[in-house]
């Protein structure tokens, strides 16, 4: 069993890095990913936990992007985290997050929603923020009633008060993961898209510009999507991968190393990861 998608402390998830070295050693996973969103601030932590463990650790992150108008989410895994250009664009994202978040507040504001970024800011354990916590301030404040409420009314993909991040284009965050070693792959296609986004058109587009596979494995996808994108993988000769997208306490019910019902990530995707990376940046 391999898990290639999982969140700690340092983007969205609760976890020490550490503990998910540990957590998944102790479950049997041949490999887990650390993909936090926009940081490699949890992978010193983590890839230092390799010792320890028998599991294999894969240094990754989740960059977020914008396609076609709507968030996409993009994987890079086997990064050389080390990459002083890698974390220069890295930081470089940190400031389009910082910005976005403020003008959030801003407009949560100017709706009468009674809540400063001292509130949204101490919900998150490091300097990155996420909607996760702006979800956890507001139900703090009484704004909302859950985090799913939160996200449902005011701050969801299409919700009045979220502000999508400046734009990143999937082929530069392609070739800034491509650039440090790592592989690039799309996340969880199908979600934050419309019902009938032409996926096959879109990941020809992606292809060219320079992804090399997506996500098939999934939890909340159906064995039609499955199905559907796993078949797309070998059409467009693209490597299906997955994984849980754990976020510890912040998403109940994911566990470490369950990609959903049934179809748990192979680990022959492993070996198929490995051949792609580039031994150049190793
Ligand atoms: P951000 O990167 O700040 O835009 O925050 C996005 C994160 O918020 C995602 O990675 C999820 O962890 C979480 N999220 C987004 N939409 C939802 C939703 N509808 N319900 C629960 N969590 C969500
Ligand atoms: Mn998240
Ligand atoms: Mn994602
Ligand atoms: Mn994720």
């Amino acid at each position: 069993m391999i898990d290639l998608h999982a969140h700690s402390m340092f983007s969205d998830g609760t976890d020490a890095p550490e503990a998910m070295a540990l957590a998944a050693d102790a479950i049997g996973l041949k490999a887990l990913a650390l993909t936090d969103h926009d940081t490699l601030g949890g992978l010193p932590r983590f890839m230092a936990a390799q010792a320890g463990v028998a599991t294999l650790l894969v240094p990754g992150i989740e960059l977020s992007c914008r396609f076609m108008g709507r968030p996409l989410h993009m994987l890079g895994l086997f990064l050389d985290f080390t990459d002083p250009s890698l974390a220069g664009r890295v930081e470089g994202m940190r400031a389009r997050r910082l910005e976005r978040n403020h003008a959030m507040v801003a407009k949560l504001r100017a709706r009468g929603v009674p809540i400063s970024w001292e509130d949204v800011a101490g919900e998150a354990p490091t300097d990155l923020v996420s909607r996760t916590h702006f979800a956890r301030a507001l139900v703090r404040k009484g704004a909302a009633g859950s985090p799913q409420d939160a996200f449902h009314r005011l701050i969801g993909d299409d919700g009045p008060c979220h502000v999508p991040f400046p734009e990143l284009a999937p082929r530069e965050a392609a070739r800034w993961i491509r650039e440090a070693g790592g592989v690039a792959l799309v996340a969880h296609p199908g979600r934050g898209f419309p019902r009938g986004f032409r996926w096959d058109q879109a990941m020809l587009e992606l292809k060219s510009a320079g992804v090399q596979g997506f996500e098939a494995y999934y939890p909340d996808y159906g064995p039609v999507e499955h199905r559907y994108f796993l078949d797309l993988a070998r059409d467009l000769d693209l490597l299906p991968t997955g994984g849980s997208d754990y976020h510890g306490g912040h998403k109940p019910g994911v566990a470490l190393g369950v990609a959903g019902g049934g179809f748990e990530v192979p680990d022959g995707v492993l070996d198929r990861l490995l051949a792609l990376r580039d031994p150049k940046a190793q």
